[in-house]
């Protein structure tokens, strides 16, 4: 069966999008590798330079269904089987390499299937060096000369290169060569004799217009992007050997150019080819240490190599790099040998190998995402967001996809049929990113300075060497042609004998030169050395000063930790104490609302008390009022009573004496007072002394001054009165049962105190039965006073007293301190010792005692009160009084006088009747007072004067 060959028809140009900027496409290269074995069955073709034709194997066909088409893909240029790597290099990778130099960016890959040739193509094999080891070469080639020392160049960590000078790098030189190398599995620093031909590059390729002005350096990084984590083959970490760290992945930043770069990344400053190829190796071996200890697989990790070339102007003198950051341009090209393309089922994969598998076509995917997006957007114009994020890879390189560098693509491919359908895949991939264009970058600007500053003293030197040899005398001929010519050897020797001094004296010079050469030589040594010594110094210096701030900056970082622990305990502490004031305030409160309940219920009950006190007192003023009505009532009654019984009394009095001629003659005895009171006072007996009171001083019974003691007769009067009135009907001297009325009605004071049965029996047993005895009036005298003034006072021993007519002396005691009373009756005690003080003295002549004492009575009167006694003589030949009874003087206004029976009876018609009440009751009381006044001896003498 033979197939129609059919040619895939070629796609139409795209329409480029105008764009003022130039730009070229991705240039995309396919390299076609050996297949391993003859017999194998191959199913690509290159067709010519730039074609490639690739059809299904025979397996195939049947297996689908017969079906035959060849597929024909163009490329910018297609290597065949027996391209060598130098050609391959010379087309794809040298004009990266010019660019470079010229301090432009480039990008390189390999893209294919796993054995596709990607590795050969990109590090080439033992004795057949790949891309990478001639580009190296290249560019040591190119630039060896005016490579700048060591450290001259320094990059920084963000991605950016500083220069310093000479000396600096001197010494920073000195102090790398003093630290010790640390101890890794490479440290032997030698090749492996498996890769040490592949750098023995013989093309002594080189690019030819490099600038003579400048001054370069190199610096190489490599590293490895595997499951999406970036990791430096180059990183210096302690060797190990028997549990080696996993490696640490890095990060991806932009620096201020917008440019992309991998931070912390070990960039190693090389200054030859072997020297860089050693560093690649270095990291290659890594590499594959790390896929043995992981079980990883090499072909599914992408690899970076990354050339960095710094070139800086030359001064003006030639002699030093110009010390200006802005004049120094930083190029670089990357070399990316990619993981396989192939899917995921091809390799069989499991488990974790499926998962890498699966992020390596991730990665790729996304790289054929953004080429296809940017392909788009330049095509159709459109605007799509170029994921570069979303894999590290795109991500690494998405500068130059922006413009930023050249980008170029190999793409490798097995002819072998077992590929074909990723070979397929491969294909279309390569000739879509083809269409791609990336923008040209712009030239390096120019340095301002003149050209060809490094070799201006160098040609100045030779053209003085040169003059110098013209100012040599020329030879003459030296033929000797005849043997008698004289001339020639003497012009000879003397030509060379001025040579021979012209000689001299150019080699004095030297020496001279070389002397003061060799001064200045040396001057300058010393000076290096002393300025070295100086910044050996100050570097010591600064190393002291950096370790007392680093020392500053731990004890500071300590204090910030104890203080933000502080923070958090007083945050703690603020916290409790929120909560503290917020329960504190809930009680306050709840303690205010409760004190206003109290506050409303103290005003509720005031306003039900003020209430209820109306009401009582409402209540209480009706019942007063009622109480007062039944009293006025019971009263009037009572007035009713006593008038008639007054009425009775009067009659009684007023009967005709002779009436009652039984009355026994004691009686009458007793009846004189009571007319004595009435009548005129007659003279008194002289046998009794004490009776001889003074008109002026003797008591008279008028309304405002009267004794005492009238009120104990008062009492005296209405109990008879009382008693009379329950004795009337009968008028019968019925003693025992009256007695015994009598004391049911009397107070229990007066019951137990007087002997009210005897005085009744003595005085009211009938009218008739008047006191008969002094003593008994005495008696009843003394109660009263006993009450107010002694109640404790022993009895008095009446029988102890000395007779009365035998002449008593008195020892009246009169204090100071008493008022004059200006009353008309004062009591004047005749043959009286009269003291102001109690003198034992005056005692002992006498042996009765009388104390004169003022008082203010309630109703705001001064009350005069004769205290008296009898004086004693002690055993132990002292004086004692014993105090026997006390008289009372009080003045008394005459409207303050009230009628004590009944007050409210004022207003009676009975002006009579009442009149006459009032005399006999006056009369009644001075008789018993008279009688008692009598009795008593130092009394007064009463007379009742009537007005
Ligand atoms: P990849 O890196 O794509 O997986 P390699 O570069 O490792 O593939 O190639 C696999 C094998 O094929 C290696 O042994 C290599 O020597 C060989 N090979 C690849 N390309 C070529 C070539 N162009 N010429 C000769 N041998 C090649
Ligand atoms: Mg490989």
């Amino acid at each position: 069966m033979k197939a129609a060959r059919m040619k895939t028809p070629r796609r139409p140009v795209p329409k480029k999008p105008s764009n003022p900027c130039v730009k070229d496409p991705v240039g995309v290269y396919c390299r076609v590798r050996p297949l391993s074995r003859p017999d194998q069955e191959c199913c690509i073709e290159v067709i010519d330079e730039t074609t490639v034709q690739i059809h299904p194997p025979e397996g195939y066909r049947v297996f689908r269904n017969g079906e035959y088409r060849e597929t024909q893909y163009s490329f910018k240029e297609v290597f065949g089987t027996l391209v060598v790597q130098k050609q391959l290099f010379d087309v794809v990778a040298k004009p990266l390499v010019e660019d470079l130099i010229r301090g432009k960016n480039g990008l390189l890959f390999t893209y294919g299937v796993t054995g596709s040739g990607k590795t050969h193509t990109m590090t080439g094999s033992p004795g057949d060096g790949g891309l990478l080891p001639r580009c190296l070469d290249m560019i040591f080639n190119s630039i060896g000369p005016f490579q700048a020392k060591r450290f001259v160049f320094k990059l920084d960590d963000k991605n950016g290169v500083d220069v310093q000078c000479e000396v600096d790098a001197l010494l920073e030189r000195q102090k790398r060569d003093a630290m010790p190398i640390p101890k890794t599995p490479s440290g032997k620093r030698q090749i492996d004799p498996e890769f040490a031909d592949m750098i023995n590059v013989q093309d002594h390729c080189k690019v030819e217009d490099v600038d003579e002005d400048n001054v370069y350096s190199v610096f190489v990084s490599y590293i490895e992007i595997y499951n999406n984590y970036i990791y430096d083959l180059l990183e210096e970490a302690p060797f190990e050997p028997i549990k080696p760290k996993p490696p640490q992945s890095k990060i991806l930043r932009e620096d201020q150019n917008h440019n992309m770069y991998v931070t912390g990344c070990t960039e190693v400053e090389v200054k030859s080819t072997e020297e860089a190829f050693e560093v690649f190796w270095r990291g290659q071996k890594k590499r594959r240490i790390a896929n043995t200890q992981l079980n990883r697989e090499s072909s599914r990790s992408h690899s970076v190599f990354i050339i960095k070339l710094a070139q800086a102007p030359l001064d003006a003198d030639g002699d030093n790099v110009l010390q200006d950051k802005e004049q120094i341009t930083l190029s670089q090209l990357s070399l990316v040998d990619l993981a396989g393309s192939e899917r995921t089922n091809r390799t069989k994969a499991e488990g974790n190998r499926l998962r890498e598998a699966g992020n390596i076509n991730q990665s790729l995917m996304t790289l054929r995402t953004c080429i296809e997006i940017l392909r788009e957007n330049q095509m159709y114009g459109t605007n799509k967001m170029v994921p570069y994020r979303d894999s590290k890879l795109t991500h690494l390189f998405k500068n130059y996809f922006d413009g930023e560098g050249k980008v170029r693509m190999i793409v490798c491919v097995n002819p072998k049929a077992e590929d074909y359908e990723e070979s397929l895949q491969v294909m279309r991939f390569a000739e879509m990113t083809q269409e791609v264009e990336v923008a040209r970058p712009a030239d390096r600007p120019i340095c301002g300075l003149t050209p060809g500053r490094r070799f201006r003293n160098q040609t100045e030197e030779q053209a003085v060497s040169e003059l110098l040899l013209q100012n040599f005398p020329p030879l003459p001929s030296c033929e000797l042609l005849d043997i008698n010519d004289d001339q020639t050897l003497p012009k000879v020797i003397e030509v060379l004998e001025q040579r021979h001094k012209l000689r001299q004296m150019l080699s004095e010079e030297i020496a001279k030169t070389v002397h003061a050469f060799k001064t200045v030589l040396q001057e300058f040594d010393s000076s290096v050395a002393s300025k070295e010594n100086y910044i050996q110094g100050k570097l010591s210096e600064k190393e002291k000063t950096i370790a007392g701030q680093k020392m500053e900056l731990e004890r500071l970082e300590k204090k910030i930790k104890t203080l933000e622990y502080k923070i958090h305990i007083l945050e703690k502490t603020a916290t409790i104490y929120e909560e503290d004031k917020r329960n504190l305030q809930q009680e306050l409160e709840s303690k205010s609302q409760q004190l206003q309940r109290q506050a409303s219920d103290k005003r509720r009950m005031e306003a039900r008390l003020q209430g209820m006190v109306t009401e009582t007192s409402v209540k209480w003023e009706k019942e007063c009022e009622r109480r007062v009505a039944a009293k006025q009532l019971e009263m009037q009654n009572k007035l009713w009573v006593k008038d008639e019984k007054l009425k009775q009394l009067k009659a009684i009095v007023t009967e005709p004496k002779h009436e009652k001629p039984e009355r026994p003659s004691r009686l009458r005895d007793r009846e004189k007072p009571v007319q004595r009171a009435v009548s005129p006072p007659p003279a008194p007996p002289p046998s009794n002394p004490i009776t001889q009171v003074p008109n002026s001083q003797r008591l008279v019974s008028n309304p405002r001054v009267h004794r005492r003691s009238n009120s104990c007769s008062n009492i005296s009067v209405a109990s008879c009165v009382m008693e009379w009135e329950q004795k009337t009907p009968s008028h019968k001297p019925a003693s025992g049962t009256s007695n015994a009325r009598n004391r049911q009605q009397e107070p229990e004071q007066n019951r137990d105190y007087n002997s009210s049965n005897r005085r009744r029996g003595m005085c009211w047993t009938g009218v008739t039965e008047l006191p008969r005895h002094r003593d008994e009036l005495e008696i009843e005298e003394d109660r009263c006073h006993r009450v107010s003034a002694a109640p404790s006072a022993h009895p008095v021993r009446l029988r102890h007293r000395r007779s009365r007519s035998a002449g008593e002396r008195w020892v009246d005691h009169k204090p100071p301190s008493n008022v004059p009373t200006e009353t008309v009756m004062q009591p004047q005690v005749p043959h009286a010792i009269t003291v102001a003080a109690a003198s034992e003295k005056a005692l002992a002549k006498c042996d009765k005692y009388m104390l004169t004492h003022q008082e203010l009575a309630s109703d705001g009167e001064i009350e005069t009160k004769l205290i008296k006694g009898d004086v004693f003589k002690t055993r132990g030949g002292g004086q004692a009084v014993q105090f026997t009874e006390i008289e009372t003087l009080k003045q008394e206004s005459p409207t303050g006088r009230k009628r004590r029976s009944s007050p409210s009876n004022r207003d009676q018609p009975e002006d009579a009747a009442d009149s006459e009440w009032t005399d006999v009751e006056t009369r009644c009381s001075v008789a018993v007072e008279m009688r008692a006044g009598s009795a008593l001896g130092p009394g007064y003498q009463h007379h009742a004067q009537p007005k």
